[in-house]
């Protein structure tokens, strides 16, 4: 079924790396959501979620997009220019922050990032950010997450290129460090991005830190 509740105007594109983009459109005025959910993206018949990454009170709305070789629509999004038309849906879905007295931890890999992004941006405090990427290229949004989380923790997974000058820079997955610091308790995990970290974080947290709640979206 077509979902398409709202049509808006492309203002532009920004590339973060060689795969990743940025895509800016305008608000439509009665479109409301919280931070971290995401929108049902309809363009020439095909449909995929896409969160939102600019935060309730922003005039634009953003998204952060991967394209993905051979994908669809991510390649049709990566075609889109200034003034193109844009569709989709309602906003919706539960990666939403709820308040807590535990301790919370954000766990994004890749563009899992930006339901945090936005999270980030409409005022959330004391949270604990964790990114996953395999370059230093892939740590979207570092200067502005280091700045709202109370610690960001980047842990890159690939070989570096380079020396890289990054305070609490982790070399592993986010799966190792959590593993192999996380003290016991009871926690809030958020979890965003590839299937194969949430299923391995959930089960690491499920077996070693009883009573902690995840609450988790799958991107592929
Ligand atoms: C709730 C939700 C929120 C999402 N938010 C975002 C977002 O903010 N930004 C974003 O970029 N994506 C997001 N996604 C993923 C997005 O919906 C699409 O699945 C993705 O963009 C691929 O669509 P496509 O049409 O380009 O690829 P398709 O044509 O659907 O797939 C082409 C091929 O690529 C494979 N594939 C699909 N996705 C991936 C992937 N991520 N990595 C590797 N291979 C893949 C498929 O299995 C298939 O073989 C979200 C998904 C969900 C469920």
């Amino acid at each position: 079924m077509v979902v398409a509740d709202y049509s808006v105007s492309v203002l532009g594109k920004k590339w973060l790396d060689a795969d990743v983009f940025e895509l800016a459109c305008t608000r439509p005025d009665n479109f409301s959501f919280i931070a971290g959910q995401h929108v049902t993206i309809n363009h020439q018949g095909d449909e995929r979620e896409y969160t939102i990454l600019s935060p309730p009170h922003a005039d634009q709305l953003l998204f952060l997009v991967k394209r993905i070789n051979q994908g669809r629509l991510s390649n049709a999004l990566a075609e889109l220019g200034i003034g193109d038309s844009l569709s989709f849906s309602k906003a919706k879905g539960y990666l939403v922050y709820r308040p807590t007295d535990r301790p919370v931890y954000l766990v994004a890999t890749g563009v899992g990032i930006a339901p945090f992004v936005a999270m980030a941006a409409s005022g959330l405090k004391n949270f604990i950010l964790l990114h996953g990427a395999r370059e230093l290229s892939g740590l979207y949004y570092r200067k502005e997450l280091m700045l709202a989380a109370s610690r960001y923790i980047p842990c890159l997974s690939g070989a570096l290129q380079s020396e890289v000058n990054l305070l609490d820079l982790y070399r592993g997955h986010v799966t190792d460090y959590i593993d192999r610091n996380l003290k016991p308790g009871a926690y809030d995990f958020y979890l965003c991005g590839s299937q194969a970290m949430i299923h391995d974080m959930t089960h690491l947290l499920d077996q070693h830190y009883p009573g902690t709640r995840i609450y988790s979206e799958v991107f592929n």
